[in-house]
């Protein structure tokens, strides 16, 4: 004989058990709450904690408020006004949008609910106990909503014994509201907990949140980064790796302004700060990714801060980019000593055959950087000249170091980004070639650049620029160049390929062979094949090491690029050389840390 067993969960009993998945703790009431208000577009929150939100959790905003049907309504499972239509999900601008938060903490909690729409003349007030309304009135209430849940799993004695102490669930709290007041500084905030203010928030710039959050001895601490590619906006800030901390608190991530952990992306950062940081500190970040939302896997468990990005892999590595990239642009990189001697010094034959005594004197008060109007050559003595001359180059002066630069004007927009270089542009100078050299004067000095890697640096700044929003220039190669590869580099190369492609390459696989058929247009043609070979080495190692494969591929092209044949022939590639020199953020060391510039003042001219 058969008989069923099946019978359906009433309603609140469901309730209860979904709300385990919603509610955790305290601190995901917290959450919901001031998401919600959030969501209701208001810019004024205040939250009230008792004993850690066992006893009260009381969340007020000035947001759009409820009629009362929807006041009753929004306590039923599933209620939304988020969304309506599946096509929807894939383009949510709200916190929430499954209708299960207000459901879950009302099976599990007292809770008490005032809500009005600044059109209504009266609000409405409900209360509801285990998911069972109590009662449902007009009364008097301000514009907005507050909701106040309280004895929080009453109904749930396993859930109210698996808190931790008030110490513990306090600080989930404070986590879940600093993950919501930071990415939201145009809306006021105020955190009290036993009748003590944590948190008084005014509604200010992110820069000013992040000061009244973390206190006033942060304020020096951020460098601004900012990066638009069409695959992410990255902005936010970075802290200086001085004020690195020995705990890992202030790392924020925020996609589309909502909080997520992500160990990929946090080593793309910390990667980017490898040699900066003493050991066992850890650089603070607020960091916002601004990333089209079709892009994400939306489909997100509302508890989790896990988040699947479609483009995880390019993402890294422009993060990756952009971070180093904003270090350097703010000094933050240490600034080795420019005066030290480093290992680009004078050149040998330079040294070697400078006198001991210099053979004729010179005016101790002549310094030929000074005067604009003397007549060409009048200028230069001829103990000067031949001191250069002495010095091991070829060519000599042949014409006056003054002239005159009234004719010669730069707006003003450059003159702000031409820095150190700067005076020494308006000069017409004079330039001498040796090679690896450039030798030319600036202020009261004699610089000596070494090209190739002025170049490097050059290159490496400008590909840097451009590949955070573009692929790199590319050139299509009349013969293309076979690489044989294993399946496993196949493998490799297919998995980066969206990250191959923005650094200029192109492609046809063929069987065990690949062949190359563009490569980035700075890439000197007898470089092609050790470079590409390289790359297929470094993007195994890269395996481990993801985003550092862009930083790496950017580095050995502009190692390749600095060995282009015949790179300074003649003065006026000299004086582009100089002049791309001066827009580079670091204008003293090659990428790979060598010394482009050296200076010889002409005191130190006369006491050699
Ligand atoms: P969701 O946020 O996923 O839509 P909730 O259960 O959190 O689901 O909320 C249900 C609905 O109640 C919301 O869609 C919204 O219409 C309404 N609501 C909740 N909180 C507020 C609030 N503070 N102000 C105005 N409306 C609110
Ligand atoms: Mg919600």
């Amino acid at each position: 004989m058969s008989h069923s067993v099946i019978q359906l969960l009433p309603d609140h009993i469901a309730n209860q058990i979904a709300a385990g998945e919603v509610i955790q703790r305290p601190s995901s009431v917290v959450k919901e709450l001031v998401e919600n208000a959030i969501d209701a577009g208001a810019n004024s929150i205040e939250v009230h904690i008792k004993d850690a939100g066992r006893t009260l959790i009381q969340v007020s905003d000035n947001g759009s408020g409820m009629s009362e049907p929807d006041a009753m309504m929004c306590f039923e499972r599933h209620a939304t006004s988020k969304l309506k239509s599946a096509d929807e999900l894939f383009n949510l601008q709200t916190k929430g949008f499954r209708g299960e938060a207000l459901a879950s903490i009302a099976a599990i909690a007292h809770v008490d609910l005032r809500t009005k729409q600044s059109e209504d003349e009266i609000g409405t007030h409900v209360i509801i106990n285990g998911s069972k309304v109590e009662e449902v009135v007009p009364d008097v209430c301000k514009d907005g909503t507050s909701f106040q849940v309280k004895n929080l799993f009453f109904n749930v004695p396993a859930r109210r014994n698996f808190l931790k102490s008030d110490k513990v669930e306090f600080k989930h709290i404070l986590n879940e509201f600093e993950r919501i007041a930071i990415p939201h500084s145009q809306v006021e905030f105020k955190l009290v907990h036993n009748n003590e203010t944590i948190y008084s928030l005014p509604i200010s710039n992110l820069k000013q949140r992040l000061t009244n959050m973390f206190g006033k001895s942060s304020e020096n601490k951020w460098v601004p980064l900012k990066e638009e590619t069409d695959i992410v906006g990255l902005s936010g800030f970075i802290g200086k790796p001085e004020f690195a901390k020995k705990s890992r608190g202030e790392q924020y991530f925020f996609v589309n302004n909502r909080f997520f952990k992500s160990s990929h992306f946090h080593h793309a950062v910390s990667k980017a700060y490898s040699d900066l940081l003493k050991p066992d500190t850890h650089a603070s970040y607020v960091l916002f990714f601004d990333v089209d939302p079709t892009k994400l896997d939306v489909n997100v468990h509302p508890t989790k801060t896990e988040i699947k990005f479609e483009e995880d892999r390019l993402i890294y590595a422009i993060l990756h980019t952009a971070i180093k990239n904003s270090l350097g642009k703010y000094n933050v990189m240490p600034t080795l000593d420019f005066e030290a001697e480093m290992s680009f010094d004078v050149p040998a034959e330079v040294r070697k055959s400078i006198p001991r005594e210099p053979e004729i004197k010179t005016s101790d008060n002549y310094n030929p950087f000074q005067s604009t109007s003397k007549p060409a050559n009048s200028g230069v003595s001829s103990g000067q000249s031949k001191a250069i001359r002495s010095a091991g180059f070829e060519k000599e002066i042949n014409q006056s170091w003054t002239s005159s630069f009234s004719d010669l004007q730069i707006d003003e927009e450059q003159e702000d980004e031409q820095q150190s270089l700067q005076a020494d542009v308006l000069l017409d100078r004079q330039w001498m070639i040796q090679s690896p050299y450039i030798v030319t004067g600036m202020e009261k000095q004699f610089v000596y650049v070494h090209y190739r890697r002025a170049y490097e640096r050059i290159v490496y700044e400008e590909l840097m620029r451009t590949f955070i929003s573009n692929p790199i220039p590319s050139q299509g190669m009349l013969f293309p160049i076979h690489l044989d590869m294993n399946k496993k580099e196949q493998e490799l190369w297919k998995e980066n390929e969206s990250l191959l492609k923005q650094f200029g390459l192109d492609w046809n696989m063929e069987g065990e062979c690949i062949e190359i058929t563009a490569v980035p247009v700075v890439l000197p043609e007898d470089r092609m094949e050790p470079f590409l070979s390289k790359l297929v080495d470094q993007m195994e190692h890269a395996q481990i090491e993801r985003g550092e494969l862009a930083h790496h591929f950017l580095l050995s092209l502009s190692k390749a690029a600095g060995m282009k044949k015949g790179l300074v022939k003649n003065i006026e590639m000299a004086q582009d050389i100089i002049e791309r020199l001066t827009a580079c953020e670091d204008q003293n060391y090659s990428p790979a840390g060598l010394k482009i510039k050296r200076t010889l003042s002409f005191e130190q001219l006369e006491t050699l």
